[in-house]
């Protein structure tokens, strides 16, 4: 079991990375709102625990991003304040529980527990947007009810862009991602796999989600 911690405080990072990894969980840790943004996109966790006040992102940035990406991962939120505001407002956003700063470690081992007890079908990665869905554990990708079929390298272009959702991915990036090579000369290639998705996911639907960006790459968003 893997768990990112979001968190600036020195103390509580050390407090929680020892007491998880006492507890057996792999813990990663991340200083500021941006770097826990990029790992939680970035790699597989089973839970993330990430306080509110964070330099760069604040954890409601963080959680917002996370959930319209479609990342499903439970999240913990950690405060200093009690506030009802507060309270809803993590839950409106998709936090699963909600901590108040001081805790005691017991208290936060058992939510996290009962959290990933709640959530098995959770590790099953289904990222979305739209109504795009994208299943990154059996490689299947729906398109408003409709399955597209799509080539293995194609897929793979496809979960890249939608975990990178909002961002300009370069044409460098995708070739490293989707070949596995670093090759910066021939970048047709790219192109080309890009059209040829474009067909299966835009092309039959009014919205379109992947977009160019001239000279730069590609970013796939809403609108
Ligand atoms: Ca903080």
């Amino acid at each position: 079991m893997r768990i990112l911690v979001v968190e600036d405080e020195d103390k509580t990072v050390a407090f929680l990375a020892k007491g998880l990894c006492e507890a057996g969980y792999d813990v990663e840790a991340a200083a500021d709102g941006e770097a826990g943004l990029r790992l939680a996109r970035n790699q597989r966790f089973d839970l993330l625990i990430i306080d509110i006040m964070l330099p760069k992102k604040d954890g409601w940035q963080v959680l917002a991003a996370l959930r319209r990406e479609g990342v499903r991962t439970p999240v913990l939120f950690l405060t200093a304040r009690d506030s009802v505001r507060d309270r809803v407002k993590g839950l409106e956003l998709g936090a699963d529980d909600y901590l108040v700063k001081p805790f005691a470690f017991p208290e936060l081992l058992a939510r996290l527990r009962s959290l990933l007890r709640r959530s098995p079908a959770q590790r099953d990665e289904h990222l979305r947007i739209e109504d795009l869905d994208v299943d990154t554990r059996h490689h299947r990708a729906v398109r408003a009810g409709m399955p597209l079929n799509l080539t293995p390298k194609e897929f793979r272009l496809l979960a890249h862009l939608v975990r990178s959702a909002g961002q300009v991915v370069s044409r460098a990036e995708i070739a490293e991602h989707v070949w596995d090579i670093d090759f910066k000369t021939d970048t047709n290639v790219v192109d080309v796999v890009v059209r040829r998705l474009r067909a299966k996911v835009d092309d039959p639907f009014e919205k379109k989600l992947v977009h160019t960006i001239r000279g730069i790459g590609y970013v796939l968003k809403a609108s």
